[in-house]
C-alpha cells in the first residue's frame, strides 16, 4: 500500500486507546502506547515487538482490534502480506464476534490491499465489496477501498473504471478532506496516464502528489507517503524523458525505503531505475537493477512489482536481441514465462504487449505460423481493452498522445474532447459519445489546466526542494539510526 498513516489519525483508534486507559487495561494498551511512540520514531522493529507483547495481554476486543491493525500496517509495510494477511483475517474474526459493520468494513479493507499487493486481483476485488456493505459511503474506509478497487482495475487494465473508482475516492478526500486520501489518489492517476502513455499528465498528477507529500501536516518526510510521491515524480519524469531529474527522485526514494524497511516501494524503486538506465541506453546496468527488483520483489510476494520487473528486463533482452548481441533463444524463454504471470494476475495490457514481443521473436526465428498466431492474439487483446476513442474511433494509450477524461470516466483523445466541449450548437449537444451522458465544460477532477496550457509547475518540481528534504530526512536518520 501507498498508503499512510492515515490508521492513527483515523476516527476509531484514540478514542478506543483512551478509553482502554480510562479502564485500566492494564500492560497490554500500555504496551500499544509503547508501541506507537517507537514506531513514529521510526523504529519499527521495536514497535512490533511491543505491540506482539501487548497482544498476548490485551483482554478488550475493540483495543484488540485496533492493535491488529497497527502490526497489520507494520507487516505491510516491510512488505510481509502474508502475515499481513493474517492479523486482517483475525480483525474479521473479532468485527464479526462483535457484529461491527465499521469494524468488519476496515477489516475486509486490509485483507483487500495485501491481496492486491499479491497479485491477487479478483480477490482482492471481492473484499473491497464486502467492505463497502458494510460501510457508510463518505468515510476514510470508504475512500481508501475505492482507492483500491481503482488499482485493482489498473491493473486489469480496466481504466474507465479505475478512472471511475478514483473518481469516487478523490470526491471523499475533498469531502472529508483528508490530504493524504488525496494524495493516493493523484499518485493512481498519475500511474493511469503514465500507463496509457500520456506523459505530460502522468507528471501533473504526480507534482500534485508530491507537492502535498511536502505540505501534508504529517511533518514526517519519512512517510510512505512521501516515498510513493517521490516514486510516482521519478516514473512520470523518466517516461518525459527527463532522466537526470527522475534519477534523483528515484535514488531518493530508494534511500529512504532503506532507512524506513519499506520493502515494497525499495523493490519498485529499484525496477523504476532501472526503467531509468533502459531509457540511458545502458542496457546492462539496467538488467541489473532490475534482477535485484525481481528478487526483492519475489522474497515479498508482491507479484505487480515482480511482474513489472520482469517486464523490465524482457525489454532488456529484447534491445540486445535486436542488436544481435544475444540469440533468440533466452528472449523467447523469457517472454513465455512472462506472458504466464501477466495472465495468470490478469494483468492485460502487458499480456498485449507480450503477445505482440512474442509475435516478432518468433519472425526472426522464421515461424511464421507461432508469429500469426501471437499476432492475432495481441490484436484480440487489443480489442478486448476497448482502448478505441469513441468520438474518433481511432486506438489511444498505445502510442504516446494527449488524453483527456470526461466526468463519466470515458477517455477520449485531448484533441476529441476539446472538439466536444467546444460545441455552442443547439443541434450538437456536449454528449459523450461512449455513454451520451451530458459532459458538462468542466473537464475531468482538475479544470483549470483544460487546454494544457501550462506546463509542469516547475516551481514544485525543484530539486533545491528535494535536496532540503533530503537534508531534514539525513537529520532524522542520524536521529533513528538504530532502525
Ligand atoms: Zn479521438
Ligand atoms: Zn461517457
Amino acid at each position: 500500500m501507498k498508503g499512510g498513516e492515515w490508521w492513527w489519525n483515523r476516527g476509531g483508534a484514540r478514542p478506543r486507546r483512551e478509553k482502554a486507559r480510562g479502564r485500566g487495561g492494564g500492560g497490554g494498551s500500555w504496551g500499544v502506547e509503547q508501541g506507537l511512540k517507537l514506531y513514529r520514531a521510526h523504529k519499527q522493529q521495536a514497535a512490533v515487538r511491543k505491540w506482539r507483547g501487548a497482544l498476548k495481554s490485551i483482554r478488550h476486543r475493540e483495543d484488540k482490534f485496533a492493535l491488529l491493525g497497527y502490526l497489520y500496517q507494520a507487516y505491510m509495510d516491510w512488505g510481509k502480506y502474508r502475515d499481513s494477511i493474517e492479523f486482517g483475517n483475525k480483525q474479521l474474526c473479532i468485527s464479526e464476534e462483535l457484529d461491527s459493520p465499521n469494524m468488519r468494513a476496515e477489516a475486509y479493507l486490509n485483507l483487500a490491499r495485501a491481496h492486491e499487493r499479491l497479485g491477487a486481483l479478483d480477490r482482492a476485488l471481492d473484499y473491497a465489496r464486502h467492505s463497502l456493505y458494510n460501510e457508510c459511503d463518505q468515510c476514510a474506509t470508504a475512500g481508501l477501498v475505492h482507492l483500491t478497487v481503482g488499482r485493482v482495475h489498473l491493473e486489469l487494465a480496466g481504466f474507465c473504471k479505475a478512472l471511475e473508482a478514483f473518481q469516487r475516492a478523490h470526491k471523499i478526500a475533498h469531502s472529508i478532506q483528508d490530504p493524504s486520501l488525496e494524495l493516493q489518489v493523484y499518485v493512481g492517476l498519475s500511474e493511469l496516464f503514465c500507463r496509457l502513455q500520456d506523459a505530460d499528465k502522468s507528471a501533473r498528477y504526480a507534482a500534485r502528489a508530491y507537492d502535498l507529500s511536502r505540505s501534508l501536516q504529517l511533518g514526517d518526510l519519512n512517510s510512505r507517503h512521501h516515498r510513493a510521491a517521490l516514486l510516482q515524480m521519478a516514473a512520470a519524469l523518466r517516461k518525459k524523458g527527463e532522466l537526470g531529474d527522475a534519477h534523483d527522485y528515484c535514488s531518493e526514494a530508494t534511500r529512504l525505503s532503506l532507512v524506513s524497511g519499506d520493502q515494497a516501494s525499495y523493490a519498485r524503486s529499484i525496477r523504476i531505475m532501472g526503467d531509468i538506465y533502459r531509457k540511458k541506453s545502458d542496457i546492462n546496468k539496467a538488467f541489473r537493477q532490475y534482477e535485484s527488483a525481481m528478487g526483492s520483489a519475489a522474497a515479498t510476494g508482491d507479484r505487480l512489482c515482480q511482474m513489472e520487473a520482469m517486464d523490465g528486463a524482457a525489454r532488456c533482452l529484447e534491445a540486445l536481441r535486436l542488436q544481435h548481441k544475444i540469440c533468440n533463444c533466452r528472449p523467447l524463454e523469457f517472454n513465455t514465462r512472462l506472458l504466464e504471470v501477466a495472465g495468470s494476475v490478469g494483468a492485460k495490457l502487458l499480456v498485449r504487449t507480450v503477445r505482440s514481443r512474442l509475435s516478432k521473436i518468433y519472425g526472426s526465428l522464421g515461424d511464421e505460423e507461432q508469429k500469426g498466431h501471437y499476432e492475432r492474439l495481441a490484436t484480440a487483446m487489443e480489442e478486448d481493452l476497448e482502448l478505441r476513442c469513441g468520438s474518433c474511433n481511432e486506438p489511444f494509450g498505445l502510442e504516446a498522445d494527449s488524453l483527456e477524461a470526461l466526468p463519466c470516466s470515458h477517455i477520449l483523445h485531448a484533441r476529441c474532447a476539446y472538439d466536444i466541449l467546444k460545441r455552442r450548437d443547439k443541434k450538437k449537444k456536449r454528449l459523450c459519445p461512449d455513454c451520451h451522458k451530458s459532459v458538462s465544460s468542466r473537464l475531468y477532477l482538475h479544470c483549470e489546466d483544460p487546454h494544457g496550457m501550462n506546463t509542469l509547475n516547475h516551481s514544485s518540481l525543484s530539486l533545491a526542494s528535494l535536496r532540503a528534504s533530503s537534508l531534514a530526512t539525513l537529520e532524522d536518520c542520524h536521529a533513528t539510526s538504530s532502525v
